[in-house]
């Protein structure tokens, strides 16, 4: 697994942390001067690949492979661009490294999550010989940390999460990655063989070579995909109003105990036209997509209405409701602190309650309906 350091660096003060500063190293005390110091110390032997999953599964990439062509400038830098079979592929982008850019499709990729994109990006590093030390990079957001780690299990590397900016030390790799909502800026080093992160580059990349046209490779992946799952809470909630902008959020705690809870809370929110969302745990547990996670570290909701039920309502957790939002709770414990931000609080089970109420809005919708 290799060496792994951490420090942590505020915002206030931008530049290396004492420990380093200590060693005499030189320069103005910015954030961009570590980067660019780092970036100066760079070796040419860990190998560089930015791993793209479907165009359709993810942002523009531009950003990222611009940053990574400037890392890796010095070496080569290995596109593994992954498309749906038939699909046109994502266009090669003229970069500052000599890039390899990878055209990869598998004949029956039809899904896009880690699931399906782990096996294929593991058998694309191998068909592109990127033996270690490598550096391999994937697209800030839930499906690029979720392929990251577990590749990083797969391939016995590290991650070292979502940065905002990475460099290589010797044979370091060095991530700085924001933490307690951006207050503190986190710096990692990792010598592992293999190092994963996503990457959204904070600044432009300083570019100091002319830009190239890629070298084009083709190839059919041939890994095995597992079948298709049976529809599961995460795909009916992929259905559902997203939680950004609306007027009305339905959400779940720990106390809903399962999935079977949050279905019943998803025929509510269905009934209301609501967005579904949930807390750390609900998440943590698999119970809810981590793009539905509300609070200090997911989202920032700010709906008329916040109807939340097992959820005992911890400041992390209220982080992410808006104080102009009227909140309706439902928690059996009548201590719980989330009666102290209720507008309407309800102490009950959920389970007396949410069948009840589902069935008077699916009777209502019907007789709506005649
Ligand atoms: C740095 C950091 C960041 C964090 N970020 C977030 C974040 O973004 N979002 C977040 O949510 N948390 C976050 N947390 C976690 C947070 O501290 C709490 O652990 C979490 O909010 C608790 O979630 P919960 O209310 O679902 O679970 P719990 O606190 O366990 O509450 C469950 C509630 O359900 C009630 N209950 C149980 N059974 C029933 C029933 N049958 N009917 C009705 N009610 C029932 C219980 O009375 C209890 O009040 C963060 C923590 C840290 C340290």
């Amino acid at each position: 697994m290799g060496r792994h350091r951490a420090c942590v660096r505020t915002r206030a003060h931008h530049g290396l942390p004492h420990a380093r500063r200590g060693r005499g190293r030189p320069g103005p005390r910015t954030g961009h001067f570590v980067a660019d110091f780092w970036r100066n110390r760079m070796t040419t032997a860990r190998r560089i690949a930015v791993l793209l999953p479907p165009a359709e599964a993810g942002d523009n990439p531009e950003k990222l492979l611009v940053a990574a062509a400037a890392l890796a400038q010095g070496g080569t830098l290995d596109v593994l661009a992954l498309r749906q079979s038939g699909a046109a592929p994502l266009p090669p982008q003229n970069l500052a490294a000599p890039t390899r850019w990878w055209d990869l499709s598998h004949p029956t990729l039809a899904r896009f999550d880690a699931d399906n994109l782990v096996p294929l990006f593991a058998q694309a590093i191998d068909i592109a010989g990127l033996n270690t030390p490598t550096l391999l990079l994937l697209p800030q957001g839930p499906l690029g940390e979720e392929c990251a780690a577990r590749l990083a299990s797969l391939l016995q590397g590290v991650s070292l999460g979502r940065c905002t900016d990475l460099a290589l030390a010797g044979e370091e790799v060095v991530g700085t990655r924001p933490a307690y909502g951006g207050r503190v800026a986190l710096q990692l080093a990792s010598a592992a063989a293999c190092c994963l992160a996503t990457w959204r580059p904070a600044a432009p990349a300083p570019v100091t070579a002319q830009w190239a046209s890629p070298q084009v490779h083709q190839a059919v992946l041939s890994a095995v995909l597992p079948p298709a799952p049976e529809a599961t809470v995460d795909e009916a909630m992929d259905k559902m109003p997203a939680l950004e902008g609306a007027r009305l959020v339905v959400s779940g705690g720990r106390g809903m105990q399962g999935e079977t809870g949050f279905a019943l809370l998803g025929r509510i929110a269905g009934q209301l036209g609501a967005a579904l969302g949930g807390s750390l745990p609900t998440v943590d547990a698999g119970w809810v997509p981590v793009a539905r996670q509300i609070g200090q570290s997911g989202k920032f909701v700010s709906p008329r209405i916040y109807f939340t039920v097992g959820v005992s309502g911890t400041p992390q957790h209220m982080a992410g409701v808006s104080s102009d939002s009227r909140i309706i709770a439902v928690n059996k414990d009548p201590g719980a602190p989330i009666f102290a931000r209720a507008d309407v609080g309800v102490v009950a089970e959920w389970q007396e309650l949410l069948p009840l109420l589902a069935e008077e809005l699916e009777a209502a919708a019907v007789a709506t309906d005649r």
